[in-house]
């Protein structure tokens, strides 16, 4: 039978955006950071020698935020060698992690301001994101498993979710009582540092929770030394199949890693569809966040007798995105993270064009590194080669007949992360749902935006290992490998 699921307490309350005076108070609290510049560095129990700073720049308008001073070879070293799991009583540190949420509350003025000019969020964005980092410090904190930690853990974290993610696996980590190794993305160092240091205020001890910024190369390390048990990790399924090939050569046998990667996400919306309730979907779904979330709508396949008619509505809905710098309240859909970024989804786009492929494409503001949200015509899921990770929407066409066939090329993709389905026949929504392989399947809705302890997330395949992140299964994993659960 179903279990149902429920919180140990409720998530965080948030920011109501269409409250006047709540607006008022989040201007008021970011305004102070509108210039100003942060120092990233890093955190470790110990003398640090860190390498030479490099700047941090905001990717909507390429000006400097701060910079970031890379751990160098020694200090990886130094931070192996004190890594100490935290012994703390599971009581205690439940209590540190629920203070590190109300730090982080307290803080949205910060917060908000580093996830707009370090990671190009939107306010919506930005207040979502916050949201789910406190959600996920007092899930993992009010739900510890009574076990041994694994011993050490290494916590990888991407630029998209700068905040949420970094937060969510450090938190898992901890909560169990491991010691954190933690290297966040190199495009987001600054968020990560104003995380770290907000999570010592609240107790967390220095040598349990060791702050490690960097590239490739501290990855590297940290994910190949014996001295690690365990390693948390969100990106590409690319550098997930590394780091496994190089947990196998180092570490002991059997230590636990946590992939959460890429997906190529589609969504049905068949003729029996509401399409107003669908294109709002499929705009929230493929463009919010610019579309830089492993969760984003990637391929949409619309039934041939409404398809016409949906597209009419779709552009007109995307004619009215206000594309610009994320500081500003009325953005809808921020720059993507970076120039490589932005070259590899511009290549995407320019072979589309010349095949005649490209069905709309919104005007990109000078500055920064935007992306016009774009809407490009495919054959079937099968054409895509990769996952393009920014506002570019593949639409496809279908026949009623041929739905098992389209279900087959999706779950053929060999990923399975999130999945859309607009329809208002209920046996359809039972077969497809039952059909799909994918980890988060959403009906009648958007297909983003998980809520940590009602939705947990996390895919199969070339999507993740599991376990769902904000889920009962998850945390287990991060315990001593003879104490976990056998099942996700
Ligand atoms: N959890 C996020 C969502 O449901 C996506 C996480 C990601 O992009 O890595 O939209």
């Amino acid at each position: 039978g179903t279990e149902l699921f429920l919180p140990e307490r409720p998530n965080s309350r948030g920011f109501d955006l269409t409250h006047a005076p709540t607006l008022a108070a989040i201007n008021a609290a970011r305004n102070p950071f509108r210039d100003h510049s942060w120092q990233a560095a890093p955190l470790i129990a110990g003398q640090a020698a860190p390498e030479d700073e490099t700047p941090v720049t905001n990717p909507a308008t390429g000006q400097r935020v701060g910079t970031v001073a890379t751990t160098s070879t020694a200090d990886i070293e130094t931070a192996l060698a004190q890594a100490a799991p935290w012994t703390a009583a599971a009581a205690d540190r439940t209590a540190i992690l629920n203070a590190t949420a109300d730090l982080y509350e307290e803080n949205f003025g910060e917060i908000f301001a580093l996830l707009s000019r370090e990671a190009g969020k939107s306010l919506l964005d930005g207040v979502a994101e916050l949201r789910e980092a406190v959600d996920f410090l007092r899930y993992y904190a009010a739900n510890i498993p009574d076990a041994p930690p694994a011993g050490t853990f290494t916590c990888i974290s991407p630029w998209n979710f700068p905040l949420a993610i970094f937060t969510g696996q450090i938190a898992a980590a901890l909560a169990t009582g491991n010691a954190v190794l933690a290297k966040p993305a190199e495009q987001t160092p600054l968020i990560a540092h104003l995380a770290v240091t907000l999570l010592h205020r609240a107790g967390v001890p220095k040598d349990a929770l060791q702050l490690l910024p960097g590239g490739g190369a501290v990855g590297a390390a940290l994910t190949s030394d014996a001295r690690v048990n365990g390693v948390a990790f969100t990106g590409s399924t690319a550098t997930a199949l590394r780091i496994r090939a190089a947990m196998a050569d180092n570490l002991v046998p059997g230590s636990p890693l946590i992939a959460e990667t890429g997906g190529l996400n589609a969504m049905i919306v068949d003729s029996t569809a509401l399409p107003e309730q669908a294109v709002q979907s499929i705009v929230e779904s493929a463009f919010q966040s610019a579309g830089q979330r492993c969760s984003a709508l990637r391929c949409l396949y619309l039934q041939d007798d409404v398809a016409e008619d949906v597209l009419t509505m779709l552009k007109g809905a995307m004619d009215a995105l206000t594309l610009g710098d994320p500081w500003n309240l009325a953005t809808d859909s921020g720059p993507v993270i970076d120039q490589q970024a932005l070259d590899g989804i511009k290549s995407h786009v320019d072979r589309a064009r010349v095949n005649g492929r490209v069905l709309k494409e919104l005007r990109a503001p000078a500055g920064g590194t935007f992306v016009g949200p774009t809407l490009i015509s495919i054959n079937g899921i099968g054409d895509l080669e990769r996952e393009i990770f920014g506002p570019i929407l593949h639409v496809a066409r279908f026949k009623a007949r041929d739905l098992d066939r389209i279900i087959g090329d999706i779950n053929a993709t060999g990923y399975g992360l999130t999945f859309g389905l607009h329809t208002r026949i209920d046996d359809r929504v039972q077969h497809v749902t039952e059909a799909i392989h994918a980890g988060n399947i959403y009906v009648n809705r958007n297909q983003i935006g998980a809520i940590v302890g009602s939705q947990p997330f996390g895919g199969e395949g070339l999507s993740g290992t599991g376990p769902k992140a904000g889920g009962p299964n998850y945390m287990p994993r991060f315990c001593a490998p003879d104490r976990q659960s056998s099942s996700d």
